[in-house]
């Protein structure tokens, strides 16, 4: 399966000039919403997920999202697993989780994730979830942005990945691409002018 042309195909891997939420400029914006906007194929991805899970052995009781980004994904991915589905919330700022969840005691949780950057709310969502009893097995995300080190892949974990070591991580590609201060970015210096991402309803 071919995740980046899946992407592309769906207009969910823009290629331009585009301004980050960082600040930085890049010549790729990865809208992994996009991708999940035909149900069928957000069940295509979690299958292969969901395959890649299977065969690693782990056992999983239950998929945990952090909403907004992990909702579709999550749901999609818990669905090819078979397992019960939870979500993590922010309310004020703070990783959540309410509307009567429970966890159980050594519930067997994995967290998961549209995309993983550096993995700030699935570690987040994966505190509360400990905090409740429950134990995060893996997380998975169906992008990974090349920050953290995913099983089977290519690239090695970054400084700034907050994904716990040694707690697998599944996705379906690395998704790496160059980042570049404005001051430096080629895009800029050949002339062209960076775009916000969702400016031009992307
Ligand atoms: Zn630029």
């Amino acid at each position: 399966m071919d995740i980046k042309q899946i992407y592309m195909d769906a207009d969910a891997l823009l290629e331009g000039h585009f301004k980050l939420s960082s600040g930085n400029h890049s010549q790729y914006y990865l809208q992994s919403a996009k991708v999940l906007e035909q149900p069928k194929t957000a069940q295509l991805l979690a299958e292969a997920l969901a395959e890649q899970i299977r065969t690693s052995g782990i056992a999983i009781d239950t998929v945990c999202a952090p909403a907004l980004g992990g909702l579709i994904a999550g749901y999609a991915l818990a669905q090819a697993l078979d397992v019960r589905y939870i979500f993590a919330e922010r309310v004020g700022g703070e990783m959540t989780i309410r509307r009567g969840f429970d966890v159980k005691e050594g519930e067997r949780v994995l967290i998961c994730e549209d995309i993983i950057t550096t993995g700030g709310s699935a570690m987040e969502a994966g505190a509360v979830v400990e905090s409740l009893g429950g134990k995060v097995v893996a997380f998975a995300a169906l992008a990974n942005r090349g920050f953290c080190e995913r099983q089977g892949g290519n690239v090695t974990r970054q400084p700034n990945c907050k994904l716990p070591e040694g707690t697998p991580f599944f996705a379906l590609d690395d998704f790496t691409f160059e980042m570049y201060d404005p001051a430096e970015c080629p895009l800029c210096k050949a002339g062209s002018e960076a775009i916000k991402p969702g400016s031009r309803g992307n």
